[in-house]
């Protein structure tokens, strides 16, 4: 399977090696989080991705959803689909697709019906979108949110979402034989542990004493760094030697 982490932000006119939103698409064709997803996906990506799921309702994870929408409403032939926990998808319906912040696209259809359709994922269980099997997996932030266990063709990826340190998420990934890769989060640098602490977020430190407690040998993709501070962050993490650990690369698709 190939994930790649789109980009997300532009300087210059170019886009640069920094992320304030996250979307990860898996072949092509499912958005992990929908940050810069109209932004930083490629044609044949907005093409083929109707299915959208959401670790958390974050704007830096949702600001490209509704723009996502807006854009393919029109040629839609069924309906983008967002899967998420039914707590996270009643914050979108309250505070984003209300009418106010943006139009409830749910109340409205195409010539061919629906665009946008709620799918609650039960936390904890596998659900089926295309040949991908995908499993929730409550994490600790500040607010609901979501890791994923993503497996097609008995290959497995993890993902943390934004978190802090975890417990559940731990046991699940290290009985996971088939585990090609780990993308953890690490959004500040050392210096701010309290506002990591608060936020619920992780340092470098944090992440290496999370990853004491990861028992699988395979890369570990350092994810969400906060970009006011990404070049002291990922200095950090590559002083702490941990072999396998490095910062997942932007717009680079990964295969496994
Ligand atoms: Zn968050």
């Amino acid at each position: 399977m190939k994930i790649e982490l789109l980009p997300s932000t532009i300087e210059n006119g170019r886009a640069v090696n920094r992320q304030h939103l996250s979307c990860f698409v898996l072949d092509d064709k499912i958005a992990i989080d929908a940050g810069c997803l109209p932004l930083g996906a490629s044609r044949v990506q907005i093409q083929n991705i109707r299915d959208v799921v959401l670790t958390h309702a974050h704007i830096d994870h949702i600001a490209g959803l509704p723009l996502f929408i807006d854009d393919l409403f029109s040629e839609l032939k069924s309906p983008v689909k967002v899967h998420s926990a039914e707590e996270v998808n009643a914050v979108l319906q309250k505070h984003i697709f209300n009418w106010e912040v943006y139009p409830d696209f749910s109340e409205l259809e195409n010539e061919n019906g629906p665009v946008l359709e709620y799918v609650d994922f039960e936390p904890g269980a596998s659900f089926a979108i295309g040949d991908f099997s995908i499993r929730g997996i409550p994490v600790n932030h500040k607010v609901p949110s979501y890791g994923f266990v993503v497996e097609k063709e008995k290959k497995t990826l993890a993902l943390t979402g934004d978190t802090a340190e975890m417990n559940g998420f731990w046991s699940e990934v290290n009985g996971c034989e088939t585990l090609e890769a780990l993308l953890v989060e690490c959004a500040f640098p050392n210096e701010l542990s309290e506002l990591a602490e608060v936020s619920h977020h992780l340092t470098p430190n944090r992440l290496a004493a999370e990853l004491d407690r990861f028992e699988v040998d395979c890369p570990v993709l350092a994810i969400n760094l906060k970009p006011a501070y990404r070049d002291d962050t990922e200095r950090q993490i590559k002083d702490l030697g941990i072999e396998n650990l490095s910062v997942m690369e932007i717009g680079t698709p990964y295969r496994f």
